[in-house]
């Protein structure tokens, strides 16, 4: 293999932003052949080499000592840290009960074990590391991996839309479930990217990609309140997959 060198490393998470990038099946042996992969323990079982990188792509967030050896390691080695999936870069699905006692948490679930655990409460890449580049998603789309990868190729990165879920979402034409049926749909804050994937069959919008880079959540919250929503309701819902969320921030 030639051509860049590249990590693909995964954290406390789920793996499956790494098996996005296994389901772009037609598109896996060009990726194979111009990259060089340096460090990819999900998909090669080779010895790892410790080198220079290009590039290192990281899923999941960090929340054992060892997750963050492997950040620091790869930020160290690396001209560029992407940081993949909603858990890398707001938290996600390992930080939803970040709001909620850790010890009772570990407890309930560990039983005496739980004092043995080498974990902490988990958090995103940025609260440790610079981070370059961001792909979200729970999982990212197909689409948005390849188009990060194939930049990296031409030594360069791509520019997502930032506008939300909504913008999507009307251009399908859908019926809207916020305006029209009442219900806490989180479509006007949502990064887009999905095409309104669960509004189009009637599911709303549950937030899995993160803030739209200017989701006015204080204006968001005024409405939702006017709806009947209560405060509660709606700030569990926008924390659920970014624990952190500040709903008061206004543009
Ligand atoms: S259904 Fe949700 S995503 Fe679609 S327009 Fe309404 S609020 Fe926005
Ligand atoms: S509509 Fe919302 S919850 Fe559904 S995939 Fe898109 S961002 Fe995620």
């Amino acid at each position: 293999m030639t051509g860049p060198a590249i990590a693909i490393a995964g954290l406390t998470a789920c793996s499956g932003c790494q098996l996005t990038l296994f389901n772009c099946e037609e598109e896996l042996p060009l990726v194979a052949d111009r990259f060089h992969f340096a460090h990819f323990p999900m998909g090669i079982s080779e010895a790892e080499e410790c080198g220079p990188l290009d590039a290192a792509v990281v899923e999941g967030c960090v929340s054992t000592p060892e997750d963050l050896e492997t950040l620091i390691n790869l930020r160290n080695r690396s001209r560029l840290l992407i940081a993949v999936g909603t858990c890398a870069i707001w938290g996600g699905i390992a930080a939803m009960k970040n709001n909620e006692s850790r010890k009772e948490l570990a407890e309930t679930i560990y039983g005496e074990a739980a004092h043995a655990l080498r974990t902490f409460v988990p958090g995103p890449l940025h609260r440790f590391v610079t981070v370059d580049f961001t792909v979200t998603g729970c999982p990212p789309e197909k689409g948005e991996i390849l188009a990060t990868l194939s930049a990296l190729l031409h030594g360069t990165l791509p520019v997502f839309p930032g506008y939300p879920v909504c913008t999507e979402c009307r251009n399908r034409e859908n019926l809207c479930l916020l305006i029209e049926r009442n219900e806490l749909c989180l479509g006007p804050l949502i990064q887009s990217g999905c095409n309104a994937r669960c509004p189009a069959v009637s599911i709303k919008c549950e937030g899995c990609r993160g803030p739209a880079s200017e989701a006015n959540a204080a204006a968001e919250m005024e409405l939702l309140l006017e709806k009947g929503f209560s405060r509660d309701e709606i700030v569990g819902r926008m924390r659920r997959f970014y624990p952190e969320w500040d709903h008061e921030r206004r543009y």
